[in-house]
C-alpha cells in the first residue's frame, strides 16, 4: 500500500508539472502571435526636470494586452520573454513605437512634446551585431532626432565582456544616441565601469528613493550619487518618487531629473498628451 501511495503521489506531482509545462508553452505560444496581432501596447511616462517641475522626457514601457487576461504589466512577460528571445522582437517593436510617437507628437506639438525618449534594452542586443544598424534604421523611418532618444541598459550588462559592450556602445553614441544606466545601484561591480563604458545618464534605482524620509544614512548616499554624477557630466534620474516629501528631498540635495508615480504614471501617450500643456523644459 505505501508502494501504491508513493506512486499516486509521483503522478500527482507529474501531473503538475506538466500543467505546468502546458501553461508555460501556450503562454509562450500566445506571446509569440502578441507582436504579430498588436497585442503590445507602449505606455510613457514622464520624466521631470527639478526643480522647475516640468516634464522634461519620457520612458517608453511596455504592456500586453492579452485578450484572455487583460493588460499585463512588463513582470509578467519580459522573463519568459528573455528566456525565448523574444525580447529582440518586444524591443524593437517599443523602439519603433516610441520613436514614431514622439516624433510625431514634437512634429504636432513643439512646445509641449517631451524633449527626449528613453527605451529600454535588454542586455541580449549587445550580442546581435546589427544593434546599430537597427537603432539608425528606426531614427531614419520615423525621423526622429538621435539626440532625442536615450537607450537604457541594466547593470547586468556590465557583466558581459567589457570590450564587446564598450564598443557596442560606443557606436550607439556615435549615432548621436545617449546611453544611460538603469537601476542604478543594484547591480555588481557599481563604479569600476563608469570609468571604463561610456555613458550619459545615471538612473538612481527606485529602492534607493523608497524610505529616504527619515534615513540620513541613506539620503548621504543619495546625494554622493548624484554629486559623483554630476561630477562625471552625467545626466542623473531618480526613479520612484512616491511623494511630495520624497520629491523635496531629493530637490534639496540637487536631483535634476526625477521620475515616479507622484509626478506621473505611465500610461498611453494620447493621456499623457492630453495633460501636458506647459512648455517642456529642455534637457541640460
Ligand atoms: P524600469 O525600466 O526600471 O522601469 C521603471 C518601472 O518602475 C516601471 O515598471 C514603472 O511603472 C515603475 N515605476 C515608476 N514610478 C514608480 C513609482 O513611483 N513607484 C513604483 N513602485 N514603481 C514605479 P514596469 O512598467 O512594470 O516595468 C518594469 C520593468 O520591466 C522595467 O523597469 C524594465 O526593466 C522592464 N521593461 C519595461 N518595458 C520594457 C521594454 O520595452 N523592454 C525591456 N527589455 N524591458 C522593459
Ligand atoms: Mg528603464
Ligand atoms: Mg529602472
Ligand atoms: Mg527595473
Amino acid at each position: 500500500a505505501a508502494k501504491d501511495l508513493g506512486k499516486n503521489r509521483f503522478m500527482v506531482f507529474e501531473t503538475r508539472m506538466h500543467e505546468q509545462l502546458l501553461s508555460r508553452l501556450d503562454q509562450e505560444n500566445r506571446l509569440r502571435e502578441a507582436v504579430h496581432r498588436g497585442e503590445l501596447r507602449l505606455h510613457l511616462q514622464p520624466v521631470v526636470a527639478l526643480p522647475e517641475g516640468e516634464v522634461s522626457g519620457a520612458e517608453a514601457l511596455v504592456r500586453w494586452q492579452d485578450p484572455q487576461r487583460g493588460l499585463q504589466q512588463p513582470g509578467s512577460f519580459i522573463p519568459l520573454a528573455e528566456e525565448t528571445g523574444m525580447i529582440i522582437e518586444i524591443d524593437r517593436w517599443i523602439l519603433m513605437e516610441a520613436c514614431r510617437t514622439i516624433r510625431q507628437w514634437q512634429e504636432e506639438s513643439p512646445a509641449t512634446a517631451p524633449a527626449w525618449v528613453s527605451v529600454n534594452l535588454s542586455a541580449v542586443h549587445l550580442d546581435l551585431p546589427d544593434l546599430t544598424d537597427h537603432v539608425a534604421y528606426a531614427l531614419a523611418t520615423t525621423g526622429l532626432s538621435p539626440h532625442c532618444l536615450v537607450l537604457e541598459l541594466t547593470e547586468t550588462v556590465m557583466m558581459r565582456d567589457l570590450a564587446v559592450t564598450s564598443a557596442r556602445l560606443e557606436e550607439l553614441r556615435e549615432l548621436g544616441v545617449k546611453i544611460a544606466i538603469d537601476d542604478f545601484g543594484t547591480g555588481y561591480s557599481s563604479l569600476g565601469y563608469l570609468r571604463d563604458i561610456p555613458v550619459d545618464v545615471l538612473k538612481i534605482d527606485r529602492s534607493f528613493i523608497t524610505g529616504l524620509v527619515g534615513n540620513g544614512r541613506q539620503q548621504e548616499l543619495v546625494s554622493a550619487i548624484m554629486q559623483l554624477g554630476h561630477t562625471l557630466g552625467l545626466r542623473v534620474v531618480a526613479e520612484g518618487v512616491e511623494d511630495a516629501e520624497q520629491l523635496a528631498l531629493i530637490t534639496v540635495m540637487g536631483c535634476r531629473y526625477a521620475q515616479g508615480y507622484h509626478l506621473g504614471r505611465p500610461q498611453p501617450a494620447g493621456e499623457l498628451r492630453a495633460g501636458l500643456t506647459v512648455p517642456v523644459t529642455a534637457p541640460r
